[in-house]
Order: structure tokens, then sequence, then C-alpha cells
């Protein structure tokens, strides 16, 4: 049998990260080159073939268009390739919520894509690069792993892109999922499915925008005025998800400058600035009066990244947007 013929897409990130004294906190991610982490991979003798390719070599908080351009594009070539059997991408934690749920929402469901990083850079004591990408290879290279959308493999764990996001800032297991738990436990030799895939041949949710417009989270506060959503009109939004206390809710006076967005074109989505849970419609907040949209089981970073994806398809009808957060 063949080795599986894995991509490994490198954009930068903690797993890159170096120039650490190694009991220190200080360091550059992105900092070594991804042939270097390659060849230290080589070296744990697993059976992949590994193909590098450079996107970017930054810090995450840094990933943007440009990236998010060449790394769809990457993708798409990589799904179109028979020779190709799986994607890895090497990333900063700090955004992996959002490049992943890019991807996620705008390529076709059908072979493996993994997103990994790690909270430790390469050359620190207890570094767990090393580990979560042998642990990715294994993924990548499973055919089992195709049609379950894209996933972020970090802390022996497989999670749906959709599902993840950070939770702390340096703890080694930073990630949390929600609504579902993990889709599988994954060491360098095991892996252990929890359900089969849902998204089986499944074409991508929509099209990758051109560009992508500007939609601003707007982080609610006891206490605050309708300033701030005058300010994000005035610098052209498109589309502003309120990142809202309890279960998105933001003072009268705030709701009320929304909702004149919202009867203007701009569309609203009520997010949580709580860590986790739910925003239902018409709880607290009449949305159905307002015209506004309730973010559902979607945290804020990810409301912003699909209503980025939305607004640039043309999707910003209430009712549409409310729907593409239900589904
Ligand atoms: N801020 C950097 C990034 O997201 C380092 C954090 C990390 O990778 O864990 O790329």
């Amino acid at each position: 049998m063949t080795a599986p013929r894995i991509l490994v897409l490198g954009t930068g990130g903690t797993i890159a990260g170096a120039g650490a004294a190694g009991t220190g906190s200080a360091y550059r991610p992105g900092g070594l080159a991804l042939e270097v982490l390659i060849d230290h991979l080589a070296a744990l003798g697993l059976a992949a073939q590994l193909v590098p390719q450079e996107i970017a070599r930054i810090g995450s908080q840094d990933m943007g268009w440009p990236q998010w351009q060449a790394l769809h594009a990457a993708c798409t070539a990589a799904l179109a390739d028979p020779a190709v059997d799986g994607v890895i991408v090497t990333h900063g934690t700090d955004t992996a919520e959002e490049t992943g749920f890019l991807l996620d929402l705008t390529l076709p469901a059908t072979k493996p894509i993994v997103l990994v990083g790690a909270m430790r850079a390469a050359d620190a004591v207890g570094a767990d690069g090393m580990r979560n990408f042998a642990n990715a290879v294994k993924v990548a290279s499973d055919p089992a792993a195709g049609g379950r959308g894209v996933m972020l493999v970090m802390g022996d764990a497989v999670l749906a892109a959709r599902d993840a996001r950070k939770a702390a800032t340096s703890a080694i297991d930073a990630f949390r999922t929600f609504p579902r738990g993990p889709l599988a436990r994954v060491t360098p030799s095991s892996l252990d499915w929890f359900a089969p895939p849902h998204r089986l041949g499944e074409g991508a949710r929509y099209p990758f925008p051109t560009e992508l417009p500007r939609v601003a989270i707007l982080t609610a506060g006891a206490g605050m005025d309708a300033k701030p959503v005058e300010a994000l009109l005035g610098i052209g939004a498109r589309g502003i998800v309120l990142a809202g206390m309890g279960q998105g809710n933001a003072p009268r006076v705030v709701l009320e400058a929304l909702a004149a967005c919202a009867a203007s074109g701009v569309p609203v989505v009520r997010a949580a600035r709580v860590d986790e849970g739910i925003v239902d419609r018409n709880v607290e907040v009449d949305d159905d009066t307002l015209g506004l949209v309730a973010a559902r089981a979607l945290g804020p970073a990810k409301a912003r990244m699909l209503l980025m994806v939305l607004v640039a398809n043309g999707i910003t009808d209430a009712g549409a947007v409310q729907a593409a957060f239900d589904g």
C-alpha cells in the first residue's frame, strides 16, 4: 500500500514558533520554516508523504484576506488533484476558528482538511506542536476523515471547525467545542471516530467571495450608548455582529440603533459575549419587530465570518441571514 500523500500548507503560528529560551515565554510565531517542521516530523517515521507549501509565516492575528485567498486556492487545487489524499494547514491558534470556519463554509467536504496548531513554541519545554502535527497526519491520512467538514486537531482531539473556539490564552488544553463535542480522539497511533461522516460528498455551502465586506463586532457593555453603532455605520460597516450580554442582549438605546441599521439594509446578528451557549430568537429581544438575527450556536468571531460570506454573496435579508445561521 502506498503512503497517503498529504499537502501541508504552512502559515506560521506557535507550532512554527522559535526563538524561545526553552523555559521562557517569549518567542516569535512563524519563526521556523515549514520544511524544518516537516523534517522534524519525518524523523518520527510516520507512514505519510508530506508535501510542503508555504502560504505565510505569520502570527495568526495577522491572518486576513490575502492568506485566506491563497489557502482556499491551494485547498481547491488539492481537492481536485487525485494524487492528494488530504490537506493539513499549520496555523496559529488565535484565529484558527476564523480560518477553519471560512474554509468549512466555502470548500466541498470531500477529502480531509485539517488545521493544526500548538500552544507552546517548537523549542519550548513540553512543546505540543509535534504531537499535534503527528495527530493531524493520522487524521488527514484516514479515508474516513472525509465528509466531516474542515477539522481542527489539538490536544489529542478532533474538533469540527464550525464548533471549535479558543477558550484559554495559554493552557495547553485551550480549545472547547460547542454545541457538539469532539468528532474523534486521536494519537499518533490511534484514531477513534464517534459518529459517521455527516457531509459525505457535499459541495461548498457558499461560493468563496471575491472580496470580504467590512463586518464589525460590537461588544455590549453596561451603561454604553448608541454612539459606537453610529461610528460603525460611519466607517461603512456592511454588517454588524453584536457580542451581547447574556443571550445577546444590549441596552435599549443600542438595540434601537441596531434596529435602524437593519432597517437601512445593514444586517445585524446578535451573538453573545458569554463564552458558550445558544442565542435564540425573541427571548428578551423582539427580533421579529426589530429585524435582527439570532446567532444561535455561533460565537461572535464565527458569526462575523458567516455574515461576511453572506453579505459578499448578496444575502442581507434578515430572514435569509437567519436561515443561514439556523442551518
Ligand atoms: N498569536 C500567535 C498565533 O495565533 C501565537 C498563538 C498560537 O499559535 O498559539 O499565531
